[in-house]
Order: C-alpha cells, then sequence, then structure tokens
C-alpha cells in the first residue's frame, strides 16, 4: 500500500514560451561549452518564489491568494552570462532587473503571508539556470539580448528524480496588459 501524498515541493516561476526556449538554446550552443549537466529546454525556467515542501491541503489557499494579484506584463532582456555566486552553474540573468518583476516577487509574497509558508529571505536574484556540474571555470560574458514578453506566471511542482527534476505546471495566471 503507498502513502497518500501529504507534501508538495512547490515554486512559483515564469516560463518561456516555445519560441524563447528555442533562441535560448541557440544561444547555449553558441556562447556555452559543451560541458556539465545541460537543463533541457523543456525545464528552462526563472524562479520567482521558491515554496519547498508544502503540505498538500494549504495548496487551493496558495492559489486562492494569488489569484488576487493585478501585476503588469513586463519584457525581460536575457543577455548576461554569469557563474552562480560559489556553484557549478551557469546562469544567464538579466543586467537589469524590470521593475515589474520585482514587484511580481513582492506581491506574490505578501499574498502568501500568514499562510504558515517558509518563504526565502535572501536577496531575489532572477536567473535561468542553464548548466550545472560545471567541471571547469567559465568566463562571465554578456550576450545579445534574449527579449522574452512574459506574459503569465505559473505554479510548478517539482518531482525530483535520478536525471534532470521533472515540473509540473499545475496552474497558470495572466499578467494584465
Ligand atoms: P535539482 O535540484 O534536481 O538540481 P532544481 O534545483 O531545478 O533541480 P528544485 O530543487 O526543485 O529543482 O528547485 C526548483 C526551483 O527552485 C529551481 O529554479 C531552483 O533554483 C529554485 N530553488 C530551489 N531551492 C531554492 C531555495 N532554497 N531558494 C530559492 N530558490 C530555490
Ligand atoms: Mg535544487
Amino acid at each position: 500500500m503507498t502513502a497518500a501524498v501529504s507534501s508538495k515541493r512547490l515554486f512559483f516561476a515564469i516560463w518561456p514560451q516555445k519560441k524563447i526556449r528555442e533562441r535560448l538554446e541557440r544561444s547555449r550552443k553558441d556562447y556555452c561549452p559543451h560541458i556539465g549537466r545541460w537543463t533541457p529546454a523543456e525545464n528552462l525556467h526563472v524562479t520567482l518564489v521558491f515554496l519547498g515542501n508544502v503540505a498538500v491541503r494549504l495548496i487551493p489557499s496558495i492559489e486562492a491568494a494569488v489569484s488576487g494579484i493585478d501585476a503588469r506584463a513586463f519584457n525581460l532582456d536575457l543577455d548576461w552570462l554569469r557563474t552562480a555566486p560559489g556553484k557549478g552553474m551557469v546562469w544567464l540573468a538579466p543586467k537589469e532587473v524590470p521593475n515589474e518583476l520585482l514587484e511580481l516577487v513582492d506581491a506574490l509574497k505578501s499574498s502568501l503571508e500568514g499562510l504558515d509558508l517558509e518563504i526565502e529571505k535572501r536577496a531575489y536574484r532572477p536567473h535561468l539556470t542553464l548548466i550545472r556540474k560545471l567541471p571547469a571555470p567559465f568566463e562571465p560574458r554578456e550576450i545579445e539580448p534574449i527579449p522574452w514578453p512574459v506574459r503569465s506566471f505559473t505554479l510548478v511542482e517539482s518531482r525530483p528524480s535520478r536525471g534532470a527534476s521533472e515540473y509540473l505546471r499545475a496552474r497558470i495566471w495572466r499578467l494584465r496588459g
């Protein structure tokens, strides 16, 4: 007999549409050495707020809380290939973080206050992880911006697996405009 699932590993994220994923793949091939573990294209994302393990009974309240968010759509220019601080990862990040992105993250965090969740308190550094387990040093560089029109955000369940994590997009909310 298997026990009922009582918690899920959850996070809020923005997820690139197919066209942007294809651009990202082309840039990765152009600029990155073929080493380390590449994130599968369908897994590429930018985390907004990481929730960690959440009791399943809290999910309806989480969804209800963020459904009231009135945040604006925005454009994100991904133009900075860098390594994650202290880790063997290559990130693609925006050199300039749009205010709308910071407002969305703040709105998510405030809407979730009082829900008995442990929310990340470190400074928010938006990024997309391209490569993990990088065995050699990587020289950070600026690249021709990849313009990403961000029109929605999503609640994602992360299922750890032996290879790359599996991500299930549970719900999607449109941004205004
Ligand atoms: P794996 O752990 O298998 O390498 P992953 O890190 O992408 O894959 P998760 O650990 O489930 O999968 O993380 C999901 C997302 O949340 C990732 O974008 C990850 O960078 C981010 N994340 C994970 N832990 C934290 C944390 N403590 N604070 C902020 N973001 C986190
Ligand atoms: Mg992880």
